[in-house]
């Protein structure tokens, strides 16, 4: 029980709050791509009011539809010019989501001057409701889903209600060409809008797991080099925004093949989450520990780099203090590690040329001997 509460806490608190800013990042690309798949459907609408003329629909009801498929197409351009600027606008994806629903409420409205049954019975308008629904689920946030959803339900209650309440003899509308209006199928139709409203924050809610699962390490549960590349532009924009100091360590474990050899395989898997216990106990609340390979690891100290030498340095001394032992009753077996550090933005202004210079100076490490952390080049 304690276990599903907490589960449902925590697919509520993935949905509700701001996805983070890879998320973000992504969710811009799904903008991008919604919009594009927009511009194609508004292209295509187009071709309606010509099919309607050539297939004797009057002179005035092809211009209102030409005119309404040439202002649907300007608001298509206006949203994918709008997305091209990746994660410029944080308001776009909650804006175009309210111009898809209201759209589709208002062509209802407009097939109701036509054919009063045409608004209730309409299956290939009404599902526009659900496509705008559906399409959330390429922008990563499940708020946008619970809002698309919630607004798509309301106004189609709404306009469901107001065209009963105008029309004359409600249980009178019958249409040759749309058929009967019937209370218990506008009520389904609104349950069909909250199912794919759940079925599309499900998705939502499972992209964002698999997305933060592939930016961790399951060895040690550490971010790993794909979270590092992809979060690392982010880091730095925001250490230069702050004017803070970032120094970045590269930090191999010295001989770890001995390691492996001695104790075997998988108490070497504990001595690397051992190690990475170590590293994570002396980091500030801003700092993080990347695993970036087998034995490798990249920190992110907020601090000069004078300061994170002396920080790796004590680190060095305390795991000394803090051997790793394979077995009970089993000899402790001594880790050291050998450290090579570069500073934001004197030794690059990219994670590329940090790592790069960085690794340099590891090199440096373990050919001076290992077991040292060296900050500049010599
Ligand atoms: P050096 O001091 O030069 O770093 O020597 P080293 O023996 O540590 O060599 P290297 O850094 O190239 O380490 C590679 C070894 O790390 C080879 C591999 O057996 C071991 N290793 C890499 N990933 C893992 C892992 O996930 N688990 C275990 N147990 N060993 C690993
Ligand atoms: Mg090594």
């Amino acid at each position: 029980m304690n276990v599903t509460g907490e589960w449902w806490r925590d697919v509520l608190r993935t949905l509700l709050s701001r996805p983070d800013e890879v998320m973000l990042d992504l969710g811009a690309g799904g903008e991008l791509l919604v919009a594009r798949v927009r511009a194609l459907l508004s292209a295509l609408i187009l071709l309606l009011p010509l099919v309607a003329g050539l297939s004797g629909g009057s002179a005035t009801e092809v211009l209102i539809g030409l005119s309404a498929a040439v202002f649907i197409n300007i608001c298509a351009q206006i949203w994918l010019a709008l997305a091209h600027h990746r994660r410029r606008h944080d308001w776009l994806p909650y804006a175009t989501t309210t111009y898809d629903v209201t759209t589709t409420t208002v062509v209802l409205v407009a097939l109701n001057l036509s054919d009063p049954v045409a608004p209730f019975n309409s299956v290939v308008v009404w599902c526009f409701y659900l496509l705008a629904i559906g399409m959330t689920a390429l922008r990563n946030d499940g708020r946008l889903t619970l809002y698309a959803g919630g607004m798509a339900m309301l106004q189609y209650a709404l306009l469901v209600v107001a065209l009963f309440a105008l029309a004359d003899h409600p249980e009178e509308l019958v249409s040759v060409q749309y058929g009967t209006v019937d209370a218990g199928a506008q009520a389904e139709r609104v349950v069909l809008m909250l199912l794919m409203t759940l079925l599309t924050t499900t998705i939502v809610y499972r992209m964002q797991r698999l997305i933060e699962s592939s930016g961790t390490d399951g060895l040690t549960g550490l971010p790993n080099r794909a979270w590092l590349v992809q979060r690392m532009p982010r880091i730095l924009e925001a250490v230069r925004e702050e004017g803070e100091s970032l120094t970045l360590g590269l930090l191999d474990l010295d001989d770890f093949k001995r390691i492996n050899a001695q104790a075997g395989h998988l108490a070497g898997d504990r001595a690397i989450r051992h190690v990475a216990a170590s590293m994570r106990d002396m980091l500030g609340p801003r700092e993080r520990i990347v695993r970036i390979g087998g034995q490798e690891f990249v920190l992110l100290l907020r601090c000069p780099i004078g300061n994170a030498w002396e920080r790796l340095d004590r680190l060095r001394h305390s795991m000394v203090e803090r051997p790793f032992v394979p077995e009970r009753g089993a000899d402790p077996m001594p880790i050291s590690f050998s450290g090579g550090l570069s500073s934001y933005p004197m030794d690059g202004s990219d994670v590329s040329s940090l790592l790069r210079t960085a690794d340099r100076r590891l090199q440096a490490a373990k050919n001076e001997g290992r077991n040292r952390v060296v900050a500049r080049d010599t």
